[in-house]
């Protein structure tokens, strides 16, 4: 889907400054906010840090990208949305684990351990590497 059409589908206004960020995460896959930042000042130096925080916090909102916290308590932002698992590699990139297998023997297997009154939410297993 084109990145006008997929903001548009969230329910957002298609501007400028969130096309290019969108496009810059389809580019990189996962990034922490800063890198995205740093990326988006080179192309759009107009556009304010506070803006780029609003247009994540918007987009994460409305499911067009999911984030979560690496080894280091950084936040990552991820073009994937949907439920996935991560191996953080030993240069600090992510791959994307798509397993539903995995995520279905995990729930079965914890799900006598959880708090009366509550369901799992969200699994999202990262396995880190380092190297041989
Ligand atoms: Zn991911």
């Amino acid at each position: 889907m084109e990145i006008r059409e997929k903001i548009k589908a969230a329910g957002l206004k298609a501007t400028p400054q969130r096309r290019a960020i969108y496009e810059i995460m389809r580019e990189v896959g996962h990034c922490p906010i800063d890198d995205i930042i740093a990326r988006i000042k080179e192309e759009h130096p107009d556009v304010t840090i506070s803006t780029v925080y609003r247009i994540m916090d918007s987009f994460c909102e409305t499911g067009l990208l999911n984030k979560f916290v690496n080894t280091e308590g950084k936040t990552i932002f991820d073009i994937t949305p949907h439920e996935h698992h991560h191996i953080q590699t030993a240069n600090n990139e992510f791959i994307d684990i798509e397993d539903k297998t995995l995520s279905a023997l995990i729930k079965k297997r914890i799900l006598e351990k959880l708090p009366e009154g509550e369901e799992i939410d969200n699994i999202q297993i990262q396995i880190t590497t380092k190297a041989k």
